[in-house]
């Protein structure tokens, strides 16, 4: 195959295989988009947050719990709460959240008025609001609220689909107030720290919270893996010792029976649901330690699928064999590394479009590789057949001069008496036959040399005009034949430089084909026109069988003949062109092909030209 029609052929399947990749990459990450995906996400987020564990920690909080005991002692929750705080008011915690909504008075006035007590002994408390779906704060009642250091909000995040909590919003809006959520109030309260808002994120002092969802600001939870401390206030009822366990630590109180309905699934949860008062505490965790997960910037994820389709489209045009395993292994490894070493390094990096990218690349990627390798191979087959055919035309033709001389030197040899002229024109004969075999060998020598690059090309100068004409001069007898009529119009006068008997060759070749592949009795034009610059462009235009585009695309490889070409009749071995082409090439010149089935063919040389 000619190389530049290589290149075509190859250019045209690496833009297959481009745009195969772009459309994996499109696809993966289009899918990440869908709730199916997003939720993917989730489930290799999980996976991850339990293999990547921060190292353990001495917890700063610690939850008063208001359990089944603790309900079985006091009855209900208010007595057990204001027990709980007296109890550890005297160790003095930095600060005290309760996740209990008081926002109408309990069955019993004294039990009210003791809870109050409580709250008016415990500094640094913070009570817990909700948000009402008219927007308004469901609130503590004024009575304790006095006592409070602040009020927070207590709104969680489970996920839709499958409960479970893995973020918590920081802030929550209802009318023209704003409020933080308990960990963070906790936390501020504890540290004595302000809170600056930005779309993107919160800071506390020296401290950047990551968050996402706007004014909503939430927070990713890093829960400690061993929990929380807790202790329940009926224990501390029976060993008021334990007090001693609340001492500088930041207090959450609340309901943590498994049958209360503010429990939720952790990533950790292993069935049983965590009560909302540890989900709490973990939060808190995460802002004093500073255990932030970052999302990674979804340029970044983009960017990261586009070079793993690039690797994979690079690994499958480039390598054969088992390295392109080895290296379509390895897109899948690295697709699957980058959400483990950017969350070992506290990135959150979806693990799904990297994922699908490396699958659909690596699939598509194999896919194409099939079709181009059996494209190749139907196209080497046909390659041979033709070769083949070529081969026996061309032993064919050779037999013809052979016969001739062999048949002619055994005249010579029999008759010994023959006469003079017979004897002349039986040597004209041989010379003649031995010189069209010569020529012959010459051709086809002459073409793998030239494609080799091994033949240097004479620098003669000859007139266009001249070199014309002589050519039709030997296609004449050819087209009188079919009665067609060679008409050569003027031409300009300008010399060429080259190889003359070579230029003479692709002419007489395009001038034959014309005739052969026309009609009898039909016309072939031949002419001339100034091409701009230093070019000038002859054309040889039939009224023959013509051909359609993509015959036309590839008449210059060797040995291609048309459909209709061979059903012509005509002799050929589909040689003659790829010679042509290489001819004018190797002068710096170019050949066009204009065409249409049944209208005829033009073909037109741009040569170099010299003017003086
Ligand atoms: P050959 O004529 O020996 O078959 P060529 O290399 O000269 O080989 O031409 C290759 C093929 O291009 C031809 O077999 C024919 O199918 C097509 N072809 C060439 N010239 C013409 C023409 N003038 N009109 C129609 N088809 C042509």
């Amino acid at each position: 195959m000619k190389s530049s029609a290589r290149w075509r052929r190859n250019s045209k399947a690496y833009s297959l295989l481009a745009a195969t990749l772009l459309a994996s990459v499109v696809a993966a990450v289009a899918l990440d988009f869908t709730s199916f995906g997003t939720q993917f996400d989730k489930y290799a987020y999980d996976f991850l947050f339990r293999l990547e564990q921060p190292k353990p920690w001495q917890p700063g909080s610690i939850v008063l719990a208001i359990d089944e005991k603790t309900l079985a002692k006091y009855g209900s929750i208010r007595p057990a709460l204001a027990d709980g705080l007296e109890k550890i008011a005297g160790v003095h915690p930095r600060a005290v959240a309760v996740d209990v909504i008081l926002d109408a008075p309990g069955a019993s006035a004294e039990v009210d008025a003791n809870l109050e007590t409580a709250f008016a002994d415990t500094p640094h408390l913070i009570l817990a609001s909700y948000l009402l779906r008219d927007n308004s704060w469901d609130e503590p009642l004024a009575r304790f609220r006095k006592h409070a250091a602040a009020v927070a909000q207590v709104h969680g995040d489970f996920d839709a689909y499958d409960s479970v909590t893995r973020d918590l919003p920081l802030a929550n809006v209802g009318g023209h107030d704003r409020r933080w959520a308990l960990a963070l109030q906790a936390w501020l309260m504890a540290t004595g720290r302000q809170v600056v808002e930005s779309p993107d994120d919160l800071t506390a002092g020296d401290v950047r919270i990551p968050t996402t969802s706007g004014e909503w600001h939430v927070m990713r939870i890093r829960y400690a893996m061993s929990g929380i401390p807790r202790v329940s206030i009926a224990e501390l009822d029976a060993n008021p010792a334990l007090a001693a366990r609340f001492a500088d630590k930041v207090v959450f109180a609340g309901d943590t029976e498994q049958a209360a309905r503010d429990s939720w699934m952790t990533p950790y949860s292993d069935r049983l649901p965590v009560p909302g008062v540890e989900i709490h505490a973990n939060a808190y965790e995460t802002l004093a330690r500073g255990l932030f997960l970052y999302d990674a910037p979804l340029s970044l994820v983009l960017l990261c699928c586009f070079l793993l389709a690039c690797s994979t489209g690079v690994i499958y045009a480039l390598t054969s064999g088992w390295a392109t395993s080895a290296g379509a292994g390895a897109v899948v490894v690295v697709s699957q590394a980058i959400p483990a070493v950017a969350f070992a390094n506290s990135v959150v990096w979806p693990w799904l479009p990297g994922t699908l990218t490396a699958a659909f690349a690596v699939s598509a990627a194999a896919a194409w590789r099939l079709i181009v390798v059996r494209r190749q191979l139907l196209e080497s087959m046909g390659e041979k057949d033709r070769y083949q055919r070529a081969m026996q035309f061309v032993t064919h033709e050779m037999r013809t001069p052979l016969t001739a001389i062999q048949g002619s030197s055994e005249l010579i040899s029999r008759y010994a008496n023959m006469p003079e002229a017979k004897r002349t024109q039986i040597a004209q004969t041989i010379n003649s036959e031995t010189k069209r075999l010569a020529r012959m060998i010459e051709t086809f020598l002459s073409v793998e040399r030239l494609s080799a690059g091994q033949m240097e090309l004479k620098q003669e100068r000859f007139p266009l005009a001249g070199l014309v004409e002589s050519c039709a001069e030997r296609a004449r007898p050819l087209a009188e034949r079919k009665r067609i009529e060679i008409d050569v119009e003027p031409m300009p006068a300008d010399d060429l430089i080259g190889d003359r008997e070579l230029m003479e060759y692709a002419v007489y070749n395009l001038l034959t084909n014309a005739v052969k592949y026309s009609p009898p009795e039909t016309r072939v034009r031949v002419f001339g026109e100034d091409e701009r610059g230093d070019s000038v462009r002859l054309s040889i235009k039939d009224q023959g069988i013509g051909m359609d585009r993509k015959e036309v695309a590839r008449i210059f490889e060797k040995f291609y003949r048309t459909k209709r070409a061979e059903q012509s009749g005509e002799a050929g071995t589909g040689i003659g062109l790829s010679i042509v082409e290489q001819i004018v090439t190797q002068h710096g010149g170019s050949i066009h092909v204009e065409s249409e089935p049944g209208k005829g063919s033009k073909f037109s040389l741009v040569l170099k030209r010299t003017h003086d």
